[in-house]
Order: C-alpha cells, then sequence, then structure tokens
C-alpha cells in the first residue's frame, strides 16, 4: 500500500478534504481497536469449543450494542453483509405479495422489489412531494386488503430529508408489515424501532463509522419471515446462513456504541457546520439552491446546486474536495439520479448538484474551506459559459 493511501483523511486540510460522509465513513477509533484485536484470530462462533465460545460471546456482545442504537433486543439483530443483503433479505422473505415502497428507496429496495415480478408479486411505487418528502398518508393510501410490506426509507441518501415513517408505522393496515431502510439515519438521528412502530429495519456498519461489509436486519420479535432467500447453515436463527464476519461484527458494535454516545454533541455540531456551508455558498451571488432545504433533515447532508454550473465541471475544478455529484450508489449512470427525478428536480438543476456530506471529523473550518473553493470553481464555470456565449466574463 502507498503512503498516500495511509493518509488519514483530513489530517492536512489543505490537500484532502472527506465529504462524502454519505457514500461511507472513515471508521471510529473504538471500532478499528476493537476489530484489531479480532483479526486473524480463528474466530468461528459455530465452533463449540473455548475458542469458538469466545467468538459467540463477542458477537453477541455487538448484536448487543448494535440493538441499543435502534431501541431492540439483541435477538431481534440479523448480522448481514450490508443494508444491501438486509433490504433484500426483507423483501425476498416477507410472507407477502404486495411491496408498497417509495419512489425515493435505494435500488437495493426498488430493484429488488420489482425483481420478484418473476414470482408473482406486485409492487407499487408511491412518489414523494417536491419537497423530497414521501407522505404516510400516500403510502398509507396505496394500501388494499391485500397483506402488504410498506417500504419507507428513514432518510434518504441524496437529500437527507427525512420520512414520518412512525406515522406509517401507526396507520399500517391490519396485516401488513412495515420496513425502514435506516441506513443514513442510524447514528445521525434517533432511531427507536418502537418509535418508529417497524417490524424490518435495515442498517450498513459503514455509514456509523464500522466497516464496510457488516449490516444489520432487525426483525421484531413473532415476525415469521420465510427463509428462501439464503439458505445455509443454521447461523442468525436461520435466518441468514453463513459464518459470521466476527471481527467485522464487532467493529459495527463498537461503532454503534460510539455514534449512540456521540450522537447528541454530533448532531448539532454536524448542523452548525452543514448550515455554515450552505449559508456561505448562498449568500455568494449565484442564485444557488438547496434542494430539500423545506423538509426535515439529518443535519450532515447537503444538496446544493448552482443553476448553470454542471456538478461534473464543479468537481473538476474542485479536485482537494472528496464530495459526489447526486449519489454515489448511482454514479456513473447517466442523467439525473432517480431520486430527483421522482421529486421534479428540473434536469438542468439536478445535473448541478452537488451532495456535500460532514462527518464528525470535519470542522466549520472544513466548511469554510469547501464553500469558497465550490464558489471559485462554480464563479469560473459560468464565466466560461458566458464566454462561450458571447457575453462579457
Ligand atoms: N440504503 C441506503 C439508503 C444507502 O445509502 C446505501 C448505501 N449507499 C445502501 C442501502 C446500501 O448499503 P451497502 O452498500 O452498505 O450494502
Amino acid at each position: 500500500m502507498g503512503t498516500e493511501e495511509m493518509t488519514p483523511v483530513n489530517a492536512d486540510a489543505s490537500e484532502e478534504l472527506y465529504l462524502d460522509h454519505n457514500a461511507t465513513t472513515p471508521m471510529r477509533p473504538e471500532a478499528v481497536e476493537a476489530m484489531l484485536r479480532w483479526l486473524g484470530r480463528p474466530a468461528n462462533p459455530s465452533s463449540v469449543h473455548a475458542v469458538g465460545a469466545r467468538a459467540k460471546q463477542a458477537v453477541d456482545s455487538a448484536r448487543e450494542q448494535v440493538a441499543a442504537l435502534i431501541g431492540a433486543r439483541p435477538s431481534e439483530i440479523v448480522f448481514t453483509s450490508g443494508a444491501t443483503e438486509a433490504n433484500n433479505l426483507a423483501l425476498r422473505n416477507a410472507p407477502v405479495r404486495l411491496f408498497l415502497v417509495s419512489a425515493l428507496e435505494h435500488p437495493s429496495v426498488l430493484k429488488t422489489a420489482k425483481s420478484l415480478a418473476v414470482t408473482g408479486h406486485s409492487t407499487v411505487v408511491v412518489p414523494p412531494e417536491p419537497n423530497g418528502r414521501v407522505e404516510a398518508s400516500a403510502m398509507l393510501s396505496a394500501a388494499s386488503n391485500d397483506p402488504a410490506l410498506l417500504s419507507l426509507m428513514l432518510a434518504n441518501n441524496e437529500t437527507g430529508v427525512l420520512n414520518d415513517v412512525a406515522a406509517v408505522g401507526a396507520g399500517r393496515p391490519t396485516g401488513s408489515f412495515v420496513h425502514t431502510d435506516a441506513t443514513q439515519a442510524a447514528g445521525r438521528v434517533p432511531v427507536d424501532v418502537d418509535e418508529l412502530r417497524v417490524d424490518l429495519l435495515s442498517l450498513s456498519a459503514h455509514k456509523f463509522g464500522g466497516p464496510q461489509g457488516v449490516g444489520v436486519l432487525y426483525v421484531r420479535r413473532g415476525i415469521m419471515l420465510d427463509s428462501h432467500a439464503q439458505t445455509g447453515g443454521g447461523q442468525e436463527r436461520e435466518r441468514r446462513g453463513g459464518t459470521l464476519n466476527v471481527a467485522g461484527i464487532v467493529g459495527a458494535g463498537a461503532a454503534a456504541m460510539a455514534a449512540a454516545r456521540a450522537l447528541d454533541t454530533d448532531a448539532p455540531r454536524l448542523r452548525t457546520i452543514r448550515d455554515r456551508f450552505e449559508r456561505v455558498v448562498l449568500a455568494a451571488g449565484l442564485h444557488a439552491i438547496v434542494i430539500g432545504a423545506d423538509s426535515p433533515r439529518i443535519t450532515n447532508t447537503s444538496l446544493i446546486a448552482i443553476p448553470g454550473a454542471p456538478a461534473d465541471a464543479v468537481m473538476a475544478g474542485t479536485p482537494q474536495l472528496a464530495m459526489s455529484h447526486g449519489s454515489a450508489c448511482s454514479a456513473g449512470a447517466p442523467g439525473p439520479s432517480h431520486v430527483l427525478r421522482a421529486m421534479h428536480v428540473p434536469d438542468a438543476l439536478a445535473d448541478s448538484a452537488l451532495r456535500v456530506t460532514f462527518g464528525p471529523v470535519n470542522t466549520l473550518t472544513d466548511a469554510d474551506a469547501a464553500a469558497a473553493a465550490i464558489v471559485a470553481s462554480a464563479t469560473r464555470v459560468l464565466n466560461h459559459a458566458r464566454k462561450d456565449l458571447g457575453g462579457v466574463a
């Protein structure tokens, strides 16, 4: 590994600034330390000997730590390889034939629901309001007498907009199930499965300071899921076969505990940083627009568009900023993201949307540096465009 790759993120703010925490987060030191104790050791929690028992103990305490982050019981936690797998398990194993999913969902929900048409499932996609929220009433009015799985994400990965999942949980028709993808919310806002009244909830550890490749499906006690989506060993109470990733799970547990402890300080601090960033860009006279600003949002996320300055061009002028153009998950796909399309954001505006997502490592100085660099780059792009049109720069 080269020395460049070893440099800690944000070690030198004058060089690289990591502002893409909705794509992935740096691991919390507690998680790194916990994992290092397990990396390289033989650790199969299913083994009956003392070595296996110690691994099982470590997984059990990680299960308690993750459960505490979302107000669940440890027995309701199923460890997976990430939120993608958790979402797949939730949809593929739900004992229903009908999915009511929001148009904002991650592809691991939307594509999975649609792909199950081959097994006779039908899917209703519920659109958001232009403010980026999917109204609970819209989700509920799409329901019929058929038992359904209603899936509405808690926070959107592109806009950061929060949905009223609790209202869906409270209003769900009898015999239906409620799933929420809380991947971008956990560790950023309080998440409690009982307050949300959900049956199923997905998480991904690397979004809250844990390692990549570890996720969680919360399954409320008493919910009988099918188990055909992944057959194998009897791990995770037959709900997810496969040898457990002990080091990763231990890291996820430590990260969950650290994120829960820091939530009360991290969330308002990030709001101050994010708001300062937005204030500076908005005040620059470039007619910038914050997408989703009228809705409640997680405090770290800013989706900001400068009309006439395509995001790709602005980003080419800010190589020191690690940020996204729309969703990292759909990066590479041409055209606006499915989220911005569903919100009816005009294509030209969507094309200029920059996603800047802060994390606990960031500071107000980072907010100022990012805002100044973006404003300078966008100004250059706009001036070039004016020159190309024969105007005065
Ligand atoms: N859901 C949401 C809302 C996400 O943002 C992501 C990651 N971008 C996922 C699911 C998938 O997570 P993972 O890639 O860790 O499985």
